[in-house]
């Protein structure tokens, strides 16, 4: 599944010689966080509503219960449109003054919306995968490295599922069994799929994904199906797998299942990264890099870099390389990407991938 938006990005004009790409692409993934969670300034915009406490004094004539409010400040009331029209004069510059004062505090809170949101969005997220259950090794961000079991759930890295299993003598046994919960490997897809609609059916935010996935591709006997895989993924969301919220961004993107629309593909992209998911904060960084807002790109990638995204490592060398980002930003870069390598890194995991490009972890 594609899941990564491409995208076309105009960039400040880059010096000499550089070679800017031209599309670079959005990926697919699933949030932990409540759709509200984002929609700070527009929630604050919905609560601008006018001040009512005001004593219902006319202005003009100085008689209560005056109902007829000044259209351009709403801060003043008259009996009527003739006792209006009498104060205007006298009124207008009071009336600038109170325009200009509404404008200037909603400014204020919008500007302090953007900071929160800000805060929020740029704030190291949970590590999105954990340990491995088994080996209690960080699991790899890379999807290679680890294994979800629909039998018991769990996420098992590359290397516990490789690994072989010994009885008491040390002799090796067969090992065709979930490394976690010991049930047998399903011996036929179906057999694999009734699992996963089981565990869908217990609420597992990972089985309700794949199936989602599954209705998106028209796959494993699902039709295809682009709103029903979008109900999934909402659900799964809310269960706290955010790349789902990738995968309703990409959506959104891209106009699949549903109409093109660009604020809530960020709106899903900025959901998922806050809750950890990787891909979602290099669409983010894409988004950010077509707006010429290097900054906040550069930002997005070294955060998905300290997860092991590596495709945002590239954009940021890619940017180094066209003189958008400082020799510091991809130094910065490379170092949270080799923490990040010797958190995964196991000898299991490595003789995994040894044996079978399957398990590439990294
Ligand atoms: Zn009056
Ligand atoms: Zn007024
Ligand atoms: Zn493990
Ligand atoms: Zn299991």
């Amino acid at each position: 599944m594609n899941t990564r938006i491409t995208l076309s990005y105009t960039l400040p004009p880059p010096p000499p010689d550089s070679n800017i790409m031209n599309t670079s692409d959005c990926k697919d993934s699933a949030s932990k966080s409540n759709d509200d969670d984002v929609c700070d300034v527009n929630n604050m915009l919905k609560n601008m509503s006018t001040d009512d406490n005001h004593v219902s004094i006319c202005a003009n004539c100085g008689k209560e219960g005056a109902k007829n409010i000044c259209n351009k400040c709403k801060q003043v009331k008259y009996c009527n449109a003739v006792c209006k029209k009498v104060h205007k004069k006298k009124h207008k510059k009071q009336c600038e003054e109170h325009q200009r004062l509404a404008a200037e505090k909603h400014n204020e809170e919008l500007r302090i919306a953007a900071e929160l949101h800000d805060e929020k969005l740029f704030k190291e997220p949970p590590s999105q995968y954990g340990d491995c259950p088994i080996c209690f090794v960080r699991l790899p961000t890379f999807d290679n490295g680890r294994s979800y079991k629909s039998c018991c759930g769990k996420v098992i890295c590359s290397g516990c599922v490789y690994a072989p299993v010994y009885d008491n003598q040390g002799n090796e046994v067969d090992n065709d069994k979930c490394p976690f919960c010991r049930t047998p490997t399903p011996k036929t897809n179906g057999e694999g799929l009734e699992r996963n609609k089981t565990r869908m059916e217990a609420n597992d935010p990972i089985a309700i994904y794949n199936i989602g996935n599954y209705y998106m591709k028209g796959k494993h006997g699902f039709p295809q199906d682009y709103s029903k895989a979008i109900e999934l993924w909402q659900r799964a969301g809310k269960l706290g797998y955010p790349k789902s919220y990738n995968n309703i961004g990409c959506s959104y993107e891209c106009g699949r299942g549903v109409e093109v629309e660009k604020k809530k593909a960020i709106h899903y992209f900025e959901l998922a990264a806050i809750g950890g998911e990787v891909i979602a904060r290099y669409n983010l960084g894409l988004v950010e890099q077509e707006r010429g807002n290097i900054d906040r790109a550069l930002k997005h990638y070294t955060i998905a870099v300290r997860d092991g995204e590596s495709d945002s490592l590239e954009m940021i060398k890619r940017l180094y390389s066209n003189g958008h980002a400082s020799k510091e930003d991809y130094t910065i870069a490379l170092q949270c990407y080799q923490a990040y390598l010797g958190e995964i890194k196991s000898d299991q995991r490595d003789k995994a991938a040894a044996a079978d490009e399957e398990y590439r972890y990294y």
